[in-house]
């Protein structure tokens, strides 16, 4: 038992760090150390191995595989989505089925199951084959009317290989080769770039996974569940082992003979849990992008600008306080500071005026999920700017 725990907590730890290490939150913990050897550490070693073993032709292969595999478009991750899907659904179909209808569930569950990974399926094809909003030389004179220049972040600027201009909130995808209007990512899961076109698929696929991972963890629970109760575990438990029959003392009996008869139920069920743990996360954080009209690639515009201002305010700051102190040294009239007040005196940094986001595309929160569900490219007020700007 001690071994599937810890089994399964090493998966986890290994799965969030993968997944999550960057992020802010994990700044100088371990997980970000193991982040760092998944991504980048491990594979440095491995190609390094390489080139001591196959010499110079060794890594250059490896790198060429790697620049297929993460700068060229290419279904391998898409495989890998639908090898994930498909096999999750045939382990459980083959574990869990045979208890369907039971004590919890009723039969319909073995139709919803299926209906819900076709709809997932449906999602991931329409995210992945829907064009993410390409700016070409036809509708970029209509997009440029559609997202005016907040001349914060964006700035009239041209596509150095589309030979275009670049509308507010666009951005060149270097994978993809194209210019992508209202740019969010590149997604290798989906091989396509998230835009202004396919983010509502993007949120529905993430959201309906949230949700088929949540309803599978629950089930598989239910149907372990209904097990307990048609077996009469407790019953069996309690009168012919004579175990107290109070939660405390059964619980370690339970689960053990959970994890001896069902435990590849169980480990489909942990591996439900953490996905849809991920994947709750990853929707709260782009619903929240939605709700205030903003993309993944404008918060890492915004980052740099708001380092950048703040890094001159300071510096602007400093140099009023050094002139200041100088003029102060110069004039002999002044009586000497107390150490005390020196001390708490503000430091000239924290006078520095604070850069606040200003976000011009923010108008408000059903506005702006409005123009999620419905692109503004998509809506016939688009096609007629063309022939007022021109
Ligand atoms: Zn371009
Ligand atoms: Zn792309």
């Amino acid at each position: 038992m001690w071994v599937l725990i810890i089994h399964g907590l090493i998966t986890a730890l290994v799965v969030v760090s993968f997944l999550c290490g960057q992020w802010p939150v994990f700044e100088g913990t371990p997980i970000e150390r193991i982040h760092r050897f998944l991504t980048f550490g491990a594979y440095d070693y491995f190609l390094r191995f390489v080139g001591f073993v196959c010499g110079e032709k060794g890594t250059n292969a490896i790198l060429s595989v790697e620049y297929f595999c993460c700068d060229r478009p290419n279904p391998i991750l898409q495989i890998i989505y639908l090898a994930i899907i498909g096999g999750t659904y045939y382990f459980i179909a083959k574990s869990c089925f045979s208890y369907i209808p039971g004590y919890y569930l009723s039969g319909i569950h073995r139709y919803t199951s299926l209906l819900g990974v076709g709809v997932g399926i449906l999602l991931f094809l329409l995210t992945s084959f829907t064009d993410a909003g390409t700016v070409n030389a036809e509708n970029v004179s209509q997009y440029l009317s559609a997202y005016p220049y907040d001349n914060i972040i964006f700035t009239d600027k041209e596509c150095s290989t589309c030979k275009i201009p670049k509308p507010a909130r666009s951005k060149h995808c270097g994978i993809c080769g194209r210019c992508v209007a209202r740019f969010d990512h590149h997604c290798g899961w989906m091989n396509n770039c998230i835009g202004e076109r396919n983010t509502r698929y993007f949120l529905a696929f993430l959201l309906w996974h949230f949700l088929l991972c949540l309803y599978g963890t629950i089930a598989i629970g239910l149907v372990l569940a209904g097990r307990l109760k048609e077996l009469r575990v407790v019953y069996i438990l309690t009168v012919y082992y004579g175990i107290e029959n109070s939660f405390y003392s059964l619980a370690p009996h339970v689960v053990q003979w959970l994890l001896g008869s069902y435990n590849t139920q169980i480990l489909l069920m942990v591996f439900l849990a953490i996905v849809s743990l991920l994947l709750a996360g990853f929707f709260g954080y782009h619903a929240n992008l939605c709700r205030t009209n903003t993309t993944t690639n404008e918060t890492f515009k915004w980052q740099d600008y708001i380092n950048w201002r703040r890094k001159l305010n300071e510096a602007r700051a400093s140099a009023a306080a050094l002139k200041s102190s100088i003029s102060g040294m110069s004039s002999e009239s002044k009586l000497p500071e107390s150490k005390w007040k020196a001390f708490f005196r503000r430091s000239p940094l924290e006078d520095a005026e604070v850069v606040v986001k200003n976000n011009v595309y923010d108008k408000g929160m059903f506005h702006n999920i409005w123009e999620v569900i419905y692109p503004l490219s998509t809506r016939r007020s688009f096609s007629q700017r063309k022939s007022k700007s021109t």
